[in-house]
């Protein structure tokens, strides 16, 4: 029997909120994975998220697995063991990339930069002058709220026959990036950030100059699970018959072709774009009436999540818990150094709206013992700017 719950605001760095289409897709009756009307799926899982990555790229499909699947798959598939790899690390998820890079085998060559801080694109550049395979950087930092610019690496990358390889999770819909046209070979996301699709798929693009190296290994990929050589026997790109590889989870491959259609159908790209900046700008007007303030410069802001520390006094964590439990509202803690300095504030697809915003704003105004009305006509103002 259904038990009746009060859903979680989710509007920390994901899972973000699912819209209710999304969920009666999840619901539907499960499909087999090879009949059919789950073929028709799938093909469509593909052409959305074409569009949603900006590619023509044929290879492009979600990995079975949450975001970090993703990964994963792309560094077995496109990183040999004793490839020179240049990752830029600026947060969580450039160390667990780094992690992930030494884990197969290749030599890491690390590009760092203060946590709240791009990396100068002409310092991943010059990392790359004494040869590379490969350069990997992580587009949306969640972990400090930065934006990864990524001007010149795809020609540098060229240059030495190497791959940019890219991390677009939390990116992915909320903050402008175009795969083709940056030139990156291989990217991946996840399902619960800006898709606003539960967690458990890794949307994953790959482009012919990736696909020409996977072709060219002399050692099989040394996953057997994420080896796209097989799982694209299934997922074929090429309209062929498709042959077992794992059970594909089908209700969650339903549930994402909910969420690209909402996603892609309710507005164009740019105006997608435009509305993330402009939810973002309105928020940190509205919770900078209480003393936040963001951790990026302006020109580093990454769109789908404001990193914000918290006002002298504040216990980050006793906010965080009390928004929680009384508000039933999720907002996310900081990670790693920023432990107890900062909150996140998720601003991904449905979260990225006025409403879920102002529900936010009067539970912290409750929290803290602030008037909400500053607050919420900052908030107000920063959305009536037009685009
Ligand atoms: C969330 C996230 C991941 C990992 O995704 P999981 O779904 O937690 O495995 C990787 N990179 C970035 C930038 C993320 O925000």
């Amino acid at each position: 029997m259904a038990v009746a719950t009060t859903p979680t605001l989710l509007l920390g760095s994901g899972p973000s909120m699912v819209p209710e289409p999304v969920l009666a897709a999840l619901a539907e009756p499960t499909m087999g994975h090879l009949e059919p009307r789950f073929v028709a799926v799938m093909d469509d899982v593909a052409a959305l998220l074409r569009r949603a990555f900006g590619t023509e790229n044929r290879v492009t499909l979600p990995i079975s697995g949450t975001g970090s699947a993703g990964m994963e798959a792309m560094v077995a598939n496109f990183v040999a063991p004793g490839d020179r790899v240049v990752c830029g690390v600026h947060g969580v998820f450039g160390e667990r990339m780094a992690d992930e890079l030494a884990r197969h085998g290749a030599e890491v060559v690390r590009v760092e930069a203060e946590w709240g801080r791009a990396i100068e694109p002409e310092r991943l550049i010059a990392a790359a002058r004494d040869g590379l395979d490969a350069m990997v950087v992580v587009h949306g930092e969640t972990s400090t709220g930065v934006a990864q610019p990524l001007d010149g690496l795809a020609d540098a990358c060229r240059e030495h026959d190497a791959l940019l390889l890219v991390d677009c999770v939390t990116s992915l819909t909320g903050h402008p990036l175009r795969i083709d046209e940056s030139g990156i070979d291989v990217a991946f996301s996840g399902s619960q950030k800006c898709l606003n699709c539960p967690p458990g798929l890794a949307p994953l693009t790959a482009g012919p100059r990736a696909v020409a190296k996977l072709q060219s290994r002399a050692e099989p990929v040394p996953s057997w699970y994420f080896d796209l050589s097989m799982v694209l026997g299934y997922w074929r790109a090429d309209g062929g018959a498709r042959a077992y590889h794992h059970t594909a989870p089908t209700n969650m491959v339903a549930a994402l072709r909910a969420a690209l259609r909402l996603a892609l159908d309710e507005e164009p790209m740019a105006a997608r774009w435009a509305r993330h900046a402009r939810a973002h700008a309105a928020l940190l007007a509205a919770v900078g009436t209480f003393g936040f303030a963001r951790l990026a410069p302006a020109a580093d802001a990454l769109a789908p999540l404001l990193c914000a520390t918290v006002p002298a006094g504040v216990d980050a964590e006793a906010l965080r818990i009390a928004l929680l439990t009384d508000h039933g509202i999720e907002v996310a803690a900081g990670i790693g150094p920023l432990k107890g300095r900062v909150l996140r504030f998720g601003v991904m697809g449905a979260g990225a709206r006025q409403e879920p915003q102002a529900a936010l704003v009067t539970a912290l105004a409750t929290v803290l013992g602030a008037e909400p009305r500053p607050a919420l006509d900052a908030l107000e103002a920063g959305w009536s700017v037009s685009a």
